[in-house]
């Protein structure tokens, strides 16, 4: 007779299946269309989709065409005005439905997911499905009370959504929900790996006697996608690849189609010395072995305080080799199968490589057999360099390095292109706290790790992409309602360059380049005339000096808003005192008003609490973006510069600023109200000369985080063409704005000038 830790350590779990039968009888000889305006449509050329847990064919799905794109969008176009005309309240009734059909019908849809995506039955059952509920009943709410909480917004029309297979039905449910809510209708494009779960939603929304056309579903791979980026639509809302997503920003560059990119991560997972190592090691699980570390956000970099290192390690080495890897309809399995054979070899793929540049890998030997499974793995012994480090591997694999103090912790954390999440374990509040402040990145645990819930916004920073889903601040990636409305902007005239600003002979002495709060001539040494005067041709080089100059000026983004304001009401006072030499008397005026208005806003845009599923305070905190670059409009030379480069100083940004080209004097003259306002040098940046060149500088400029461009067609399309490099939101107006009226200090300024960090605080048990 075995004692009883002899029983203990002999005991396994028993086989514990959940049937597939509910979904293998859903899909019985199925060869799907798309669902456009309200029906499916015959199948066309279809292709098959496979469960990765055993390789064998679910259904067939059809593959779709430029013309099943156009058609949809046009369904969907029929279907906006009628959508958009009912109130709040009726819409919500709609997606109140949806939610509870979802709910109805739940454990078919955690079987399909699992069938179709390869996740645990566990995880579909107990977090996808209810997640997704979850989000159609929060934005039910939202659209009950749009008008209250969103006076003048409107939704954009059309939006076109494309999603990636990890979690294919809550995808779709963070991407229709919001937008159904706003009044807008939509063609979305599944993943062409995991498309069955929205095929049944489409079923709902027959049920729902949802108006037809407001929800399409277009199947089909990249191809069906481009096709939808290209289409007649207001919006496009992606997640997937960083590498989609800059193939998406340069297509729809120009276009007046808005854009959000949710995009890949490669995100830390830092444990201090002081913190519960066995709750770390859970987290360790919940971060890269949940969802087989097919996770966006997915903690794939621990970064560990190196005094407990070797201690951390091999609990995570103990914990690791008790997961349970298999059959994903098994309830006891931890890790199901990766979606698809193509996914498992590029994981391998990268794992060899980590290997050859010196990693070593613990990981148990890879299982025979059917399906493409992949056990847990921890890379360790790895240089900041190592391709495992840097490269999103989207597996269930780890890599694992050491830190010394906090502040390199943070080098660490940021030392990647991404920004999309970080997980902080300390026990010490003022630790994990001030490391919150300092790492980039849209989302942070604290001692926690992948929480989500509808009332809590997700997104990222630098490449993960810009925009959020979920709570208030998802709901504005739908709604518009702040566009400027006045004619057309034309290219302003082309210069002439003249030679000789740099010797100083020609050009006169008191016009110069402001750069790091100091007077600069042009590095080119040239000049070019406006009328009664002549100012320096700003190049490339110029700036890269103010974006240096900016880059040392971070001090400003971390005074309070308090000093801040303090700082720009002294400015405003300023340009009231000099304000007959800067423009004319009414110009002035409304400057010096606007720049009052801004400076009253430094201390007041306040971030939110919000009120989360679980035992969390969740804050939504608003961070400047750090440099931003603004193109202001040639319009109102004084006031627009006023209005444009004061909010973004007021949110704790630093900017560097190219003003009206064709009269750049009111903004140059600044600078000596600049030096008198205690404003620290190289806060704001001035730099004239050709807008298109000095555009394509900013735009391309990695340590650039944001761009605002006021300018003609051309300069606009520029901008968000070479953006895609780093990312970096753009903002773009090709119209004119009323800058003397309430457009001119309109809320959006604010908005465009912040971006939302979450941080999810443990309150309570
Ligand atoms: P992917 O970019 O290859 O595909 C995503 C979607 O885009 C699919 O529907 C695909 O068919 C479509 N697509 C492919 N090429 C396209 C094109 N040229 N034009 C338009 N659409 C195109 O990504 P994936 O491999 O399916 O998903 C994994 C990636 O998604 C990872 O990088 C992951 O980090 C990211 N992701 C991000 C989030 C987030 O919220 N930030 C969430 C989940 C996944």
């Amino acid at each position: 007779m075995p004692t009883v830790p002899e029983a203990l350590a002999l005991m396994d779990y028993g086989p514990a299946p959940e049937s597939p039968a509910i979904a293998l009888d859903w899909l019985k000889d199925r060869a799907f269309g798309h669902f456009i305006n309200g029906a499916f449509t015959k199948p066309g050329q279809t292709f098959a989709v496979t469960n990765p847990a055993t390789g064998a064919e679910l259904a067939q799905v059809t593959q779709g065409t430029d013309d099943d794109v156009a058609e949809a969008v046009n369904a969907a176009r029929a279907a906006a005005k009628g959508w958009a005309k009912l109130t709040g309240g009726q819409r919500a009734r709609y997606l109140y439905a949806l939610a509870r059909l979802m709910q109805k019908r739940e454990r078919l849809f955690a079987v399909l997911e699992t069938l179709d995506n390869g996740k645990p039955i566990r995880e579909s059952r107990d977090i996808d499905v209810p997640l997704a509920v979850r989000h159609f009943y929060h934005h039910a709410g939202w659209a009950e009370l749009l008008a209250d909480e969103f006076p003048g917004m409107r939704p954009h029309g059309v939006c076109g959504q494309i999603i990636p297979w990890n979690f294919p039905l809550l995808m779709l449910a963070w991407k229709v929900a919001p937008a159904l809510a706003a009044g807008n209708t939509v063609v979305l494009k599944p993943a062409e790996f995991t498309p069955l779960t929205a095929l049944l939603f489409a079923e709902l929304c027959v049920e729902a006697g949802l108006p037809k056309g407001v929800v399409n579903i277009v199947t089909g791979d990249g191809r069906t996608g481009a096709a939808l980026v290209a289409a007649e639509v207001d919006k496009i809302a992606f997640t997937g690849s960083t590498d989609v997503g800059r193939l998406i920003r340069r297509e729809t560059a120009g276009s007046g189609k808005a854009l959000t990119l949710e995009l890949g991560g490669k995100s830390p997972f830092i444990v201090f010395a002081e913190a519960d190592l066995d709750a770390a090691v859970e987290g360790v699980v919940d971060a890269i072995w949940f969802n087989q570390g097919e996770v966006c956000c997915a903690g794939s970099r621990i970064l560990v305080q190196e005094q407990v290192a070797e201690r951390f390690t091999a609990r995570l080495k103990l914990r690791m080799a008790k997961l349970r890897l298999g059959d994903p309809l098994d309830k006891s399995t931890d890790i199901g199968a990766v979606v698809h054979p193509t996914q498992l070899e590029r994981i391998r793929g990268i794992v060899d490589k980590a290997i050859a540049q010196g990693a070593i890998l613990h990981q148990a030997p890879m299982p025979e057999g059917p399906g493409s499974f992949c056990p847990p793995g921890l890379l360790t012994d790895l240089g900041a360099a190592n391709i495992a480090h840097t490269e999103e591997i989207f597996g269930p694999i780890v890599t694992l390095m050491t830190f010394r103090t906090p502040g390199e912790a943070v080098e660490l954390a940021n030392n990647t292109r991404y920004g999309l999440a970080a997980s902080i374990w300390s026990e010490n509040i003022t630790t994990a706290l001030d490391i919150a402040g300092q790492v980039k990145a849209g989302v942070v645990w604290i001692n926690g790790t992948n929480m989500f819930d509808a009332n809590a916004p997700f997104g990222g920073m630098r490449e993960s992409g810009f925009g959020r889903e979920g709570a208030r601040e998802g709901m504005l990636a739908y709604l518009t309602g702040d566009e400027a409305s006045g004619k057309e902007r034309k290219a302003p005239e082309a210069l002439s360059p003249l030679p000789g600003s740099a010797s100083g002979d020609t050009v006169d002495r008191t016009r110069k380049l402001y750069i790091g709060g100091a007077q600069k001539r042009p590095d080119g040494g040239y000049s070019y005339a406006v009328p009664g005067a002549q100012v320096p041709l700003g190049s490339r080089k110029d700036i890269r000096n103010a974006v240096e100059a900016a880059h040392k000026a971070s001090g400003w983004s971390k005074v309070t808003g308090h000093n801040r304001a303090q700082v720009l009401y002294f400015l405003a006072e300023n340009i009231a005192a000099r304000g007959k030499d800067l423009g004319p008397k009414d110009e002035v005026a409304l400057a010096v008003e606007r720049a009052f208005y801004w400076a009253a806003w430094a201390d007041k845009y306040d971030g939110r609490v919000h009120s989360t599923a679980s035992a969390n305070i969740t804050l939504a905190l608003k961070e400047p973006f750090g440099v931003m670059g603004v193109i202001c409009p040639e319009e109102a030379p004084l006031l627009g510069f006023v209005s444009t480069v004061m909010p973004a100083i007021a949110m704790g940004n630093r900017v560097v600023a190219v003003p009206s080209q064709s009269n750049p004097i009111p903004a140059l003259d600044l600078y000596q109200v600049f030096d008198t306002s205690d404003l620290p040098g190289g806060v704001v940046n001035i730099v004239t000369g050709p807008r298109g060149e000095l555009t394509d500088t900013l735009a391309k400029h990695d340590d650039v985080a944001a761009l605002w461009v006021f300018a003609e067609a051309e300069t606009c399309t520029l901008a968000e063409t070479l953006s895609a490099g780093n990312l970096k939101p753009v903002w773009t107006e090709q119209r004119q704005r009323d800058w003397t009226g309430p457009a001119g200090q309109s809320r959006s300024f604010l908005r465009r000038a912040v971006q939302v960090k979450t941080v999810w605080v443990p309150y309570g048990a």
